[in-house]
């Protein structure tokens, strides 16, 4: 069986830990370089040659940053391997024109290095980190296959891929101006009107990216793509932010692409709107920061029911330990239990929007669901539960300590992940913690 060692350099602190590592592996004890410092960076690298697998670094390390991973016996030589002690990928999907091809797997498992590569971004460079990677190499590793072709096209600079990011609430950084401008300027099909209608940008047009909401920034985002002229279009997770109507619009504009004869590929952790957008999906499995392996094409309902189950069939492989559950319970009854809070009827008035609420109550170990199209109000209506917003009328009648999840994420603290968490949450590093949240 071989072995990878993989080490994350972001939690990787020598000058904490002094090298455990190194001083109880067994090999450095008696002399081999299976672990050596790194000139540049002072971090160690380890001899996946020399290395025996023992796991004593993964157990002694401090920081959990080390980790030693068998690979499964049937895999070829990878595709892409970032260094040494870093993430590498097996294998990539089979595009089709007219289809709509889904990837669906855990974060961190190589989707979006999929993507760089399939769109000419990254160089696979096979596994030989150490060489420059060119795709003279490339073409010639998948000679026969259809991916030869498209990697000679790719080089040839013969087919144009359009790509959506994943981060598009960082898309108002870069791209500054007014929606109909930006959105007129990529129309390369003609086809403004229709896309507009379709997600429903009418009411956007005329503000500037930096005042778009998330949801905003996505449909804008997914229109731009799809008016831009190109062969094979790449969208990465194109839904999130996006309200189940809106994911149904997003749906159909993108399955129009296929329609028209394009060739998509589409990363989407939501199973329901991956089986509506999907032809068919590929599965992706392995260790996340690790390695990623790329199953083969199945049709969507076949890869997202080996999803649920945990096991890949045809290749014979149990991706996780326990099928996805879905349980049911029957609903709490309304006056279950101790009150915990109660706002009277509430009304907060904006300039072209107001919120109405009901009065109401919340009660202990209760969750409570806002649900409703974007734009509706729940933002507003949690912020007043919170305490962030005032409302115009109305009050909370029973006030309470309330921890408070923002929709769009901005961090000004200045120190580490660990340090937040220590000065924030009082039971971050409790048991409990480590037992639920890990
Ligand atoms: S891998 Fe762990 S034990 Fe080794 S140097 Fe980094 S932090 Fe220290
Ligand atoms: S797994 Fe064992 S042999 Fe390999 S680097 Fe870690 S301690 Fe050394």
């Amino acid at each position: 069986m071989s072995r990878i060692s993989i080490l994350d350099k972001d939690k990787c602190q020598p000058k904490k830990c002094n090298y455990v590592c190194m001083h109880y592996c067994p090999g450095v004890r008696m002399e081999e370089d299976t672990i050596v410092i790194d000139e540049k960076s002072k971090k160690p690298l380890i001899s996946e040659e020399l290395c025996s697998g023992c796991g004593i670094c993964t157990n002694r390390c401090p920081f959990g940053a080390v980790s030693v991973i068998n690979l499964p016996e049937a895999l070829d030589e990878p595709i892409h391997r970032y260094g040494q002690n870093a993430f590498e990928l097996f294998g990539l999907p089979t595009l089709k024109d007219g289809t709509v091809l889904g990837l669906l797997g855990q974060n961190g498992i190589g989707k979006s290095t999929i993507m760089r590569i399939l769109s000419g971004e990254l160089i696979p460079n096979l596994g030989n980190y150490d060489e420059e990677a060119t795709w003279d190499n490339v073409i010639e590793y998948y000679k026969g296959s259809a991916l030869q072709n498209y990697f000679k096209l790719l080089q040839a600079g013969e087919i144009k891929t359009i790509h959506k990011p994943q981060m598009v609430d960082q898309l108002s950084k870069v791209v500054k101006g007014n929606v109909k401008t930006l959105l007129t300027n990529v129309d390369e099909r003609n086809k403004l009107d229709e896309i507009v209608d379709d997600l429903d940008l009418k009411n956007v047009l005329e503000r500037d990216m930096q005042n778009l909401s998330g949801g905003e920034l996505q449909r804008v985002a997914i229109a731009a793509t799809v008016l831009r002229e190109g062969d094979f279009y790449y969208f990465d997770e194109p839904t999130s932010w996006l309200d189940v109507r809106q994911r149904l619009n997003a749906v159909k504009v993108i399955r129009s692409l296929a329609e028209a004869g394009k060739s998509v590929l589409v990363i989407e952790h939501d199973l329901a709107t991956l089986d509506a957008m999907s032809d068919n999906v590929h599965l992706l499995y392995g260790e996340p920061g690790g390695y990623g392996v790329v199953s083969g094409n199945k049709g969507v309902r076949v890869g997202i029911n080996a999803y649920i189950n945990g096991f890949l069939q045809e290749e014979n492989v149990r991706i996780r330990k326990q099928p996805i559950e879905f349980s049911i319970r029957p609903p709490t009854p309304e006056d279950d239990g101790e009150v915990l809070s109660e706002y009277s009827d509430l009304k907060k008035e904006y300039d072209g929007f107001t919120l109405e609420a009901e009065a109401g109550k919340i009660y202990h170990d209760e969750i409570v669901t806002a649900f409703g199209s974007n734009g509706i109000g729940k933002t507003t209506f949690a912020k007043i539960l919170a305490g962030v917003e005032k409302a115009t009328e109305g009050d909370i009648l029973e006030k309470v300590d309330i921890a408070y999840k923002p929709q769009y994420i901005e961090s000004d603290f200045d120190g580490t992940a660990q340090e937040f968490l220590y000065a924030n949450a009082p039971t971050y590093d409790s048991n409990i913690f480590n037992s639920e949240i890990g």
